[in-house]
């Protein structure tokens, strides 16, 4: 049986895959400083709470369990946050991955999977926007993730790691049985926001901009399930543990949706046409973005099963009212 370490593995994303890699027979191990995630998250495995720049605690770790592979979640991942404190963020995700894989070398461990963002791409020109895409981002999250890319690149070539690079698109979702899903009270992202917003949490949703060149003026995205992406990763692990080279590959279903349309959407689903307020563009959103996902179906034959905006918003619909229920909103 492999061992599993995944960083960041009590988080929105992580958890998720931390349950599929349960169910598929592997052994986890959760490294999490709890910072934004929860131990009720960890459906499998052992949790054991540490910082990424915990350099002993993560050597102690690794001479603790024989570890195979590496999914590394860990990590801000806010665009306007990023943008007001910058600092936070190459400290936590440039700086904390570099001491990261800096540990995993002097372990011995070469298999790594990383959580990158379409952020990298910046405002690309050419839409749906591939892999070989060169990488402009705009803002310091999607810096600090290009920066890593680059490192993994270099790592790779001088043969210290394999590595597969997943850029993911817009995640939301969870999971169908609703046992799982975002957690984070103070969570930013439209689709979380929207039900949020539904549920009475918020007085009202603010839409960002309206001026955007977009059929309707607002921005567009490539929103995928996050149990998709899960299974993307767990596909990554499979490629790496079968001999395959370092590589990146886009998540997402090349397919978009203005800001405007998850609204109607949410609306409908909810039953609850709540309170909408347009204001101005927030610093560090790119008009348009949507993956061109052929590569990932290429070679890790990787093929999604939630593709579906209503099934996406359910999910998370069912899911935020079990939540609330549960943690009092
Ligand atoms: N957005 C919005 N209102 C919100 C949250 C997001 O209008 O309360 C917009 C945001 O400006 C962007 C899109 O929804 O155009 C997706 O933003 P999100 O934060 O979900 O993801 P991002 O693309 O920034 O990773």
């Amino acid at each position: 049986m492999k061992t599993i370490l995944v960083t960041g593995g009590a988080g929105y994303i992580g958890s998720h895959v931390v349950k599929m890699l349960g169910e598929a027979g592997y052994e986890v191990i959760v490294y999490d400083d709890l910072s934004t995630g929860h131990e009720w998250a960890v459906l499998s495995g052992r949790m054991v709470r540490g910082n990424i720049n915990d350099t002993v605690k993560l050597q102690e770790l690794l001479q603790q369990y024989n570890i195979d592979a590496v999914i590394h979640f860990a990590a801000h991942i806010i665009v306007p946050e990023s943008v007001g404190n910058p600092l936070k963020y190459y400290l936590n995700n440039v700086m904390g991955t570099l001491n990261l894989l800096n540990v995993l070398k002097q372990c011995k461990i070469d298999k790594f999977i990383f959580s990158s963002t379409a952020a990298v791409y910046g405002i690309p020109s050419i839409i749906p926007v591939a892999e070989e895409t060169p990488l402009s981002p705009i803002n310091p999250y999607g810096r600090g993730k290009a920066m890593i890319e680059q490192v993994l690149s270099d790592l790779s070539f001088s043969n210290e790691i394999d590595y597969v690079t997943l850029r993911y698109f817009n995640v939301a979702g969870a999971d169908p049985a609703g046992r799982i899903g975002e957690g984070k009270p103070d969570a930013t992202h439209l689709i979380t926001m929207a039900l949020r917003t539904a549920a009475g949490l918020c007085p009202h949703l603010d839409v960002f901009g309206t001026d955007y060149p977009t059929f309707d003026g607002t921005c567009i995205r490539d929103y995928i399930h996050v149990v998709d992406l899960a299974s993307a990763h767990l596909k990554a692990l499979e490629y790496l543990f079968n001999g395959g080279k370092s590589d990146v590959f886009n998540c997402g279903y090349g397919k978009g949706y203005s800001v405007l349309e998850v609204i109607t959407a949410a609306k409908e689903i909810t039953g609850n046409n709540f309170q909408v307020n347009y204001t101005g563009r927030r610093p560090g959103d790119p008009p348009v973005l949507i993956a061109d996902c052929e590569k990932i179906g290429n070679i890790l034959s990787w093929q999604p099963s939630h593709n579906d905006l209503h099934h996406i918003i359910e999910t998370a619909w069912n899911w935020e009212k079990t939540r609330i229920a549960r943690y009092n909103g």
